[in-house]
């Protein structure tokens, strides 16, 4: 396979060329270099790329050009039927994607939707009744208009499954299989996954027809250009640690990860309380809530952003500089992902994580899996105050553990803060408000995903019975 280096050469429509000129695109990276000529050539795809290698554009660019030989400027919806479907584990990633797709069709007459859950319908409801050739959707979302008859899937040429693998792990077999029983039989299919378990494999070989497996990372590797490095520390240490680190680095712009909801509130509080311009950013937020606080972290008037990994799965901020882990995470794929945050498209970055004893064997899990010991640094932490040790040393030895899931889905049992500041960190976890009006979104991240995990991959050709 040749390589590109520049976006002249593969033989795209002048206006898509133009367009990823104008975002500041020079070089191709691997996976584009790879995907774009074979996805115009029409085959199917198994791609293996992490996130921030570019492999959105690394899709998207060559539909677009295959769809703009039948676009029509007319503005009749009859004009403009779907023909391509992008699918999305989440809200964040989809609009991330729709957001890219937006800029890279801008100088043509193609249209794009984004439709997932947590918000109104009816804004989705009638962008997709104007009529779209792209739609990027959430599994459940998608269902829901498909029920209403706002859209139709019948002249669908080109599908994608983006994260497949968060996509299973989230539960979506069913809503996929459901999805794709309505598109038809004769249509280009395209998947990309950061992880290859038996379960994505037999979607894969069900799902696509003769697909050319493209890697462009080793399997569950990290990107080679982040550095990362562990601190050591003890429970009650943890919060003082993160404030070293983020105050001797100079840190802005950091994302930092915790396992729960209850804990990224809390964390994010606590920042704030030291003067840190911290938000938070998790499942019970709601989406303007979500919105709001990234775009406060893209434009530099929040420097930490506080997240569970469900909440910052698809986070796009370009050439974000550092990541840390306040909380190994359970699953050490979550590890990768979390780290991909840095170092995207080439850039350099740091990964640093805070690990206390308890976490001793995630962090193991996560060496195995990333094959490569992490660095172990030290920092000065500030001594805590008394007091709020020995209540943390029970959770030291191992106490306290719940799935990553059981949290994030809102079963967090109120965990012990670090140092106990103010009333706050004693009062019962209180869900914010919107978690009721959210329930929608419930599709995007639904709270039962281990258990469906057993349903049979099969029924992609029978489709599901629901
Ligand atoms: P992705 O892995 O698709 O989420 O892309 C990660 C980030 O890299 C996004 O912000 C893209 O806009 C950006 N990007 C993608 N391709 C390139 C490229 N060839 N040059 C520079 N930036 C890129």
């Amino acid at each position: 396979m040749s390589d590109y280096h520049d976006f002249d050469h593969f033989g795209l429509d002048p206006r898509i060329v133009a367009a990823v000129k104008s975002m500041g695109y020079s070089v191709p990276t691997p996976i584009q270099s790879k995907a774009i000529p074979i996805v115009m050539l029409g085959r199917d795809v198994m791609g293996a790329a992490q996130t921030g290698t570019g492999k959105t554009a690394g899709f998207a660019l060559p539909i677009i050009h295959r769809l703009l030989p039948q676009a029509s400027a007319s503005m009749s919806p009859a004009r403009h039927p779907v023909r391509a479907l992008m699918l999305a584990p989440t809200r964040e990633l989809a609009e991330q994607v729709a957001e890219n797709v937006k800029m890279y069709i801008a100088g043509t007459p193609l249209r794009c939707a984004t439709v997932y859950g947590g918000v109104d319908m009816d804004p989705q409801t009638q962008a997709l009744r104007s009529g779209v050739e792209i739609i990027v959707a959430t599994p459940g979302r998608l269902l829901d208009h498909l029920g209403s008859k706002n859209t139709s899937l019948s002249q669908v040429q080109v599908v994608v499954l983006d994260e497949a693998d968060r996509m299973l792990d989230m539960g979506f077999l069913p809503d996929i299989s459901r999805i794709l029983n309505q598109l038809p039989k004769q249509r280009q299919s395209l998947m990309f996954s950061a992880t290859f378990s038996e379960e994505i494999k037999k979607l894969a070989a069900n799902f696509l027809r003769d697909p050319l497996l493209l890697e462009v990372a080793q399997r569950n590797a990290t990107a080679e250009n982040v550095q990362q490095e562990l601190f050591r520390v003890h429970e009650s240490e943890k919060t003082g640690a993160l404030l070293e680190l983020l105050r001797s680095r100079e840190l802005k712009q950091v994302l930092v990860f915790v396992n729960t909801k209850i804990g990224c509130r809390r964390l994010a509080r606590e920042l704030q309380k030291q003067g840190i311009n911290a938000d938070a950013i998790h499942g019970d937020k709601s989406q303007d809530e979500r919105t709001k606080a990234l775009e406060g972290f893209k434009q530099g008037t929040i420097d930490v952003l506080v997240a569970t990994d469900v909440a910052a799965r698809g986070l796009d901020i370009v050439e974000l500089p550092a990541v840390i882990n306040y909380d190994v995470p359970y699953a050490p794929e979550d590890y990768v992902h979390r780290i991909g945050r840095t170092g995207r498209a080439g850039a350099s970055g740091l990964a640093m994580t805070i690990a206390t004893g308890s976490e001793d064997r995630a962090v193991a899990g996560i060496e195995r899996l990333i094959k490569r010991t992490i660095e172990v640094k030290s920092t000065e932490v500030p001594r805590p105050p008394r007091g709020g040790d020995r209540r943390d040393r029970g959770r030291d030895r191992g106490h306290d553990r719940e799935s990553g899931r059981d949290r994030e889905a809102g079963r967090d049992r109120a965990r012990p803060a670090p140092p106990p500041a103010d009333d706050f960190f004693s009062k019962p976890y209180e869900p914010a408000r919107e978690e009721a009006d959210a329930a929608p979104a419930g599709r995007s991240e639904p709270s039962s995903a281990p258990g469906k995990k057993s349903l049979k991959v099969a029924a992609l050709l029978g489709g599901s019975k629901r």
